[in-house]
């Protein structure tokens, strides 16, 4: 079996014409017209009024703090368990992270955690959209409705994804995507904000090209911003794969159901969560094991590599993280997130590329039953009665 990556596109014939048209006639008066595009069509997907393309995530949640006015003295909400990029640029405004801890089942932000984290200087609250799953928005946005928080929904993971028929990335004041090469959808490097509202979309606009408002005096700085923009090749190619967005999602939602198939019944392994009323677009499918067994997800990464298979570890907790070593708030969610502590040593993300197929999420599926050996408390599946077990 050839080497298995945990995460890549899919790349058609139409991506490769549209970047190889963009690269020949997106300049001079046409050099929007693949944003434009993309935008729009984007923002149709969505249901939301405006969305703006960006060169990461990263950067649209740099620009949705500084649309909103955040700054030093402010505190940011965010879970324990997500990438980095969700947190960073909360210091790159000035303003402190407050790391809160994630519900047990969704893995995601927990509104009760929110709640009892919450102080006078709390101006806006980030939920991340894990690995596609859903947090319970509904419980999230009425403590930022008591708390008059900024609600920013950090979908990078889950463009497709649905709470009770709303669209991932819709569901706060503003919602950002990713197009990283691992993503569901790529432009290589990449991002997007959206929001209904037409004042914070015009404040983007302004921040992320130097201070100055589109059609606004040639040269003319008001402010001192920042540049931001994506480029023409990039807008091509997210335009081609978001002309394929059903076929994108259909394809990570069939990987799920080729893993749910071989692991279900394994007492010991816990996949995604899907909530009823919710859509999981399962950008990563990720195995939670139980405890008691024992094994920590950077062993079960080094011994599934040898059988050239490539995992992630399971996000460690924010405030674990060296980076976050001395401030304060990192201090106190280390004694406090417990949920975030406990899943965090146990959870591995699979292969999940675009290019899976059912015998490689089977190949997978028996070297992690392998793995977990004796030790997984459950009935082996009849097809498990192969070589690796009668072995011992
Ligand atoms: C990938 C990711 C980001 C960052 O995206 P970039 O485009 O790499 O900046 C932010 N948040 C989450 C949850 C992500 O998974």
């Amino acid at each position: 079996m050839e080497n298995i990556p945990v995460s890549g596109p899919w790349i058609t014939e139409k991506e490769i014409a549209y970047v190889t048209e963009a690269v020949s006639s997106a300049w001079y008066s046409q050099a929007n017209v693949f944003h434009q595009r993309f935008e729009e069509k984007f923002a149709d997907y969505l249901g939301v009024r405006y969305a703006v393309t960006l060169p990461s995530c990263t950067a649209a949640i740099h620009l949705a703090l500084a649309a909103l006015g955040i700054g030093p003295g402010d505190e940011v909400v965010v879970p324990d368990i997500t990438w980095i990029a969700t947190a960073a640029p909360i210091s790159y405004v000035g303003a402190t992270p407050v790391f809160v801890d994630i519900d047990p089942r969704t893995w995601c932000l927990s509104a009760a955690s929110l709640e009892e984290c919450l102080t006078s200087r709390t101006k806006a609250v980030i939920p991340v959209d894990l690995y596609g799953g859903m947090p319970d928005w509904d419980a999230i946005r009425a403590v930022a409705v008591r708390h008059n928080l900024a609600v920013i929904e950090d979908a990078a993971e889950a463009l497709g994804s649905e709470y009770h028929g709303r669209k991932a990335g819709s569901l706060g004041d503003l919602g950002v995507f990713s197009f990283h090469g691992s993503k569901t959808l790529t432009t290589g490097e990449g991002g997007m904000l959206v929001t209904d509202r037409t004042e914070i979309y015009e404040r983007v606009l302004f921040l992320r090209d130097h201070g100055r408002r589109p059609g606004d005096k040639m040269f003319w700085n008001t402010e001192v911003a920042y540049k931001y923009k994506m480029s023409s090749m990039q807008a091509a190619l997210g335009l081609a794969q978001m002309e394929r967005i059903e076929e994108l999602v259909d394809r990570k939602r069939r990987i799920f159901s080729w893993y749910q198939q071989e692991l279900a019944g394994v007492q010991d392994v816990t996949l995604n969560y899907e909530a009823p009323g919710t859509k999981n677009t399962y950008w990563m499918v990720t195995a939670v094991l139980a405890e008691e067994l024992g094994l920590e997800k950077e062993r079960i990464i080094e011994l599934i590599r040898k059988d050239g298979i490539d995992c992630r570890p399971f996000f460690y907790p924010l405030s674990s993280l060296p980076a976050y070593q001395d401030l304060l708030s990192a201090q106190q969610a280390r004694r406090r997130n417990h949920v975030s502590y406990h899943l965090s040593p146990y959870g591995v993300n699979l292969p999940s590329g675009m290019n899976m197929t059912a015998k490689k999420a089977r190949y997978v599926s028996q070297t992690l039953h392998g793995i977990l050996g004796g030790s997984a408390r459950h009935a082996p599946p009849a097809y498990l009665k192969t070589a690796y077990l009668t072995e011992g």
